[in-house]
């Protein structure tokens, strides 16, 4: 286990068979997840030698920025990072009201297809370790020298694919001794893979779980999501309904409006009825157009009208917010077009 993705515990005990005094797994933990040092030869307190010899047998690495956007109407940043093995991920930070977030990969890669979306094109490469993405967010602290109120697990990779590193990624991100980000403040989006979603739910954490549903009834959705086929929306929603009983934690449901495909009144219909009553709230979001999918954006009065319908039947809808649409910025299209040298299209949000 890389030395970042160690919990302090993890770290004393590693620390100990090397011979070392207590205090140090304290220094050492503060210096990555307090100070966010990027390398040892930052920890100027540490001995030396104990920095040789932690580089040596306990080497730390940190995502390397290679490119970084930044949108002129919004200040939205867009960032891609090399990882130790030369893979790249994509990373992104956004200014709101009520704070700054960073949405950040969980993969490199994704391995559930969804018709939709530009990360899963090029397949799964590897699941990310919890140091990288930590990392991720990290780097982004020291880039933009602001403190990061809010995660979201939104970026490239289906996070409930990598259950266990994401884990040990938010026990980390939330510890205490860490950088202390309050679980509320830290939102998981997945497609739905329902026994990770129950599992999640068990571990009692008063973290945010967003389900990406995008249709009202499984014919459409296996359609759009492979995922579909392996679990019913009958089976999500009792999932779902499980995450709010057990974590007392309203859901969040994501739905991207494809037009003339999922956007239509009785869509909208279908949706309100599976919904209603449900403890949730239905975040709408106008799809990204992907250079390699024909998709296309619902019209604003569409989007509107989808909105009110919902409203209508006491069912709570925001329309998400766009943010740096003049840059690359919908999920896995700056990562694409890096590797493939494509140039970035504007109205890409
Ligand atoms: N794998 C996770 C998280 C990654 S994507 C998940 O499926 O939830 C984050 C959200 O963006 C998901 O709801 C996803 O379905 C959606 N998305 C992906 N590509 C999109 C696109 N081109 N336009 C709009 N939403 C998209």
């Amino acid at each position: 286990m890389d030395i970042m993705s160690m919990s302090i515990e993890q770290l004393a005990e590693r620390l100990a068979e090397m011979g070392q005094p207590k205090y140090r797994a304290k220094q050492l933990y503060a210096w990555m997840h307090v100070r966010l040092a990027a390398s040892y030869a930052e920890m100027t307190d540490q001995p030396k030698a104990l920095r040789e010899r932690l580089e040596a047998e306990l080497p730390l690495t940190v995502p390397q920025k290679v490119v970084m956007l930044e949108s002129k109407t919004d200040g939205t940043r867009k960032y891609l990072f090399r990882l130790a093995d030369g893979n790249v991920i994509e990373s992104v930070w956004m200014k709101y009201h009520h704070g700054n977030s960073v949405c950040i990969s969980s993969q490199v890669g994704c391995r559930m297809g969804c018709s939709f979306c530009a990360s899963t094109i090029g397949g799964l490469v590897r699941s990310l370790e919890p140091s990288e993405m930590l990392g991720q967010i990290y780097a982004i602290t020291r880039d933009t020298g602001e403190r990061v109120d809010n995660v979201v697990v939104m970026g490239t990779g289906e996070p409930m694919d990598n259950y266990d590193n994401v884990l040990i990624f938010l026990r980390l991100l939330t510890d205490e001794n860490g950088l202390h980000i309050s679980q509320r403040n830290v939102t998981i989006s997945t497609c739905g893979l329902v026994p990770n979603l129950r599992r999640l739910a068990d571990e009692k954490l008063a973290i945010t779980a967003a389900i990406s549903l995008h249709a009202p009834n499984d014919e459409l959705r296996r359609k759009l999501m492979p995922v579909a086929n392996a679990y019913s929306i009958r089976e999500l929603m009792e999932a779902a309904d499980y995450y709010v009983e057990t974590t007392g934690r309203r859901i969040t449901f994501e739905y991207s409006l494809i037009d003339g495909v999922n956007d239509s009144a009785s869509c909208a219909r279908e949706l309100a009825a599976l919904l209603k009553g449900r403890n949730c709230h239905v975040n709408l979001i106008p799809v990204n157009p992907v250079r390699e999918r024909n998709y296309r954006r619902s019209l604003v009065t569409n989007v509107l009208q989808f909105q009110k319908m919902l409203e209508n039947e006491g069912i709570n809808v925001t329309i998400r917010r766009e943010l740096g649409s003049d840059i690359d910025a919908a999920c896995g299209q700056l990562r694409r077009h890096y590797e493939t040298g494509i140039g970035a299209e504007s109205g890409e949000g």
